[in-house]
């Protein structure tokens, strides 16, 4: 006889309760992504192939990863996590999608969660490559990139503006300049 009081069954009753499914957690913000919010931005294009005119209708990066294939989405077969050069890939959609405020959903068979592109950096990070950290500082050089070449864009406009507004109506002569020197040697 053993010392244990424990009736028959209610240790598999036991199991049975813990190994039901936990309810699904239901996403703390229903932050839902709109097409408008991709301004510009196709989030089929950096979607798995199949899934691509699904994902643009969505406004989410759809990714296949049933089965255990490459993590980019490409349904390649990888060893590791991603097929040889696919980490960059993976990289590179990541910080689109960052940019353009779009989020990741992540498909594995019957279940997908959607989640904004960080949070997906975030569990790729490895204690060598923090890829969380890659993809902001990635975005954030993106940004003042962009922020750069508008500048730039808004100086020619000004530019063309003022070369197009300002018509040249006299002559400049030496004698203008040399009014202005003097001026300026008066003032000095
Ligand atoms: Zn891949």
């Amino acid at each position: 006889m053993t010392s244990s009081n424990v009736k028959p069954g209610a240790a598999a009753a036991k199991v049975a309760a813990a190994s039901k499914p936990a309810e699904q957690p239901k996403p703390e913000k229903a932050e839902t992504p709109t097409p408008a919010a991709a301004a510009g931005y196709n989030p089929g294009s950096d979607s798995t192939p199949n899934l691509s005119k699904k994902a643009q209708e969505a406004g989410v990066v759809m990714l296949d990863w049933t089965g255990e294939r490459c993590l980019c989405g490409c349904r390649g077969e990888a060893t590791g996590r991603f097929q040889p050069g696919h980490d960059a890939k993976m990289k590179g959609k990541l910080m689109r999608a960052h940019i353009a405020g779009v989020q990741i959903r992540v498909i594995d068979g019957e279940k997908s969660v959607t989640a904004p592109a960080v949070n997906v950096a975030g569990i790729l990070s490895t204690p060598k490559y923090d890829w969380r950290a890659a993809i902001e500082e990635g975005a954030e050089a993106a940004k003042k990139r962009a922020e750069v070449a508008a500048a730039k864009k808004r100086a020619t406009a000004e530019r063309r503006e003022l070369a197009r507004t300002e018509k040249p109506s006299g002559k400049v002569t030496l004698a203008d300049l040399t009014a202005a020197t003097e001026q300026v040697a008066k003032t000095a």
